[in-house]
């Protein structure tokens, strides 16, 4: 099996959220489940993005360099 037969065949597992067998190119929630999970955190997971990626604004400049 080369690489790109890695990245395309489907896995055959249990959804770990409602245990439904399914086939994803990943381990992970059904279709379903995604769908639902998109639906309902969808915006709590761009907050948490947004915060993620917030810049340190109040970073203290290194002392020892700063000194005269
Ligand atoms: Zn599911």
């Amino acid at each position: 099996m080369n690489e790109t037969e890695l990245m395309t065949t489907p896995l055959d597992f249990d959804c770990p959220r409602c245990q439904a067998a399914t086939s994803a190119a990943f381990y992970g929630p059904c279709d379903d489940c995604r769908r639902e999970l998109r639906a309902t955190l969808g915006t709590e997971a761009r907050d948490m993005e947004a915060a993620v990626y917030e810049p340190k604004m109040n970073v203290v400049p290194n002392q020892v360099a700063t000194k005269e």
